[in-house]
């Protein structure tokens, strides 16, 4: 077995390029996990992102300096998310700059109240999943979905600071270096999205409110609702500005306003698609796992190349609709109080005939590639303690499978990183 061509092709989109969008305007696309701009100024210059480690942002910022050697004067972080925050100390050059980011600024995970009992180590353990921190690459991790599958490790999450100019209007113009520079309020893959619109040469950075890869609404790292209507709505401001050159957060830049029109209608619709066919089903009495296996694009917008399921996936955002819209509890009542897991697999083992007889029912689901099977039959076994070490070996061998079939590179990571823990016994 292979990973899935479709997602190694993929990587095509993050190979490094110092794009020069405009005079003075500049992305560096495939250095980290997320792309970072900067804007060349009168006698400074303006840096959109700094990426998600100290050494993908020393490596940019030796790009942007052979194109500027004006110092950077402000930091605009368009949102909190990890992989746009951490190069500021290196952007920064250890200067006490302006660094600017939305009033609803707050990380989940920078900044976590500590306070408050926030599953923390649950969180970091399923981020080095999503991620594949720890796989080898590109064997393994192939790509993070939405960034180059080698961008370097060394000072992730290490050069944060925090803002010390927080944006509270929904638009304002604001003059940096002698350039004027539009921030918008976005909510979107977050509620702190804060857009940068260059009105003059048309140029948008519009961060990870659209990438040209399905929309993240649901991270498997383990993420709080995120706002489908409010995103779509951000969406119609987008296209509402008529950019010519598109600059997202991940990927390359998109040039054109036809294109880009229509790339962000499709991308809206695909949202508000999903909004509608869950409330449509959730209305029909079904649940989520039924609507989850249900619902799927249309055509038209399931062909898109800006819509593959690399990072943000389909059924994922169902779940996370339905639950975001109408909690856990699907409204049959049979679910009101369902067994646990123990108490189930004891139950449904011995209907089956016994634990020997489950195991080898796991076993010829994993030889017949039915992995999802294998691995819901092995889950009974090793929960009940019975035949673990086969029933692991089943699970492990599924999740490879499942793996190579992936598209989405975030299963991908998660299946291949969980097996390599579960082998250690970690
Ligand atoms: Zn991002």
């Amino acid at each position: 077995m292979a990973p899935n061509p479709a997602l190694v092709k993929h990587s095509e989109e993050f190979r490094k390029e110092l794009f020069e969008l405009a005079p003075g305007v500049f992305t560096a696309v495939g250095y980290g996990a997320s792309n970072a701009h900067m804007l060349v100024g009168e006698e400074g210059n303006v840096v959109i992102d700094t990426t998600d480690s100290t050494k993908a942002a020393e490596n940019i910022l030796a790009l942007f300096k052979e194109k500027s050697k004006a110092p950077i004067e402000t930091i605009i972080y368009t949102h909190s998310h990890r992989d746009h925050i951490s190069g500021a100390t290196v952007m920064s050059g250890g200067r006490d700059i302006e660094i600017m980011a939305h009033a609803k600024f707050s990380s989940d995970i920078v900044n976590i109240d500590e306070s408050r009992p926030a599953p923390n180590a649950a969180i970091m353990a399923r981020t080095k999943r999503q991620f594949g921190i720890g796989l080898s690459f590109p064997d393994e991790r192939v790509n993070m979905g939405l960034g180059p599958g080698d961008r370097p490790t060394e000072g992730i999450g290490a050069g944060h600071i925090p803002p010390n100019k927080r944006i509270s209007e929904d638009r304002v113009t604001i003059s940096r270096c002698g350039l004027d520079l539009d921030l918008v309020h976005a909510p979107g893959e977050t509620p702190d999205h804060m857009m940068v619109w260059l009105k003059d040469q048309e140029i948008l950075f519009c961060a990870d409110n659209f990438y040209p890869i399905f929309p993240n609404l649901y991270a498997i790292r383990g993420t709080p609702y995120r706002d489908f209507d409010a995103w779509a709505d951000s969406l119609d401001v987008m296209i509402d500005l008529e950019p010519a050159i598109l600059v997202s957060g991940h990927g390359r830049p998109i040039f054109g306003k036809e294109e880009i029109r229509a790339t962000l209608e499709d991308y809206r619709d695909a949202i508000r698609y999903i909004i509608a066919e869950a409330a449509a089903g959730m209305n029909a009495g079904k649940g989520l796992e039924e609507l989850a296996g249900e619902i799927k694009l249309p055509d038209h917008l399931a062909s898109k190349s800006f819509l593959q399921e690399f990072y943000g996936k389909v059924s994922w955002s169902v779940k996370a609709y339905v639950v975001g819209t109408l909690g856990w509890f699907d409204g049959n009542p049979t679910n009101l109080n369902r067994l646990p897991p123990k108490e189930e697999a004891a139950k449904s083992v011995k209907l089956a005939g016994g634990a020997d007889k489950v195991l080898t029912s796991a076993q010829e689901a994993l030889a017949e590639d039915d992995s999802q099977w294998a691995m819901e039959l092995a889950d009974r076994l090793i929960v009940l303690g019975d035949f673990v070490p086969a029933a692991t070996g089943v699970k492990l061998a599924a999740m490879r499978k499942m793996a190579d079939l992936e598209i989405n590179a975030t299963a991908r990571n998660y299946y291949l990183l969980y097996a390599k823990e579960l082998e250690a016994g970690t």
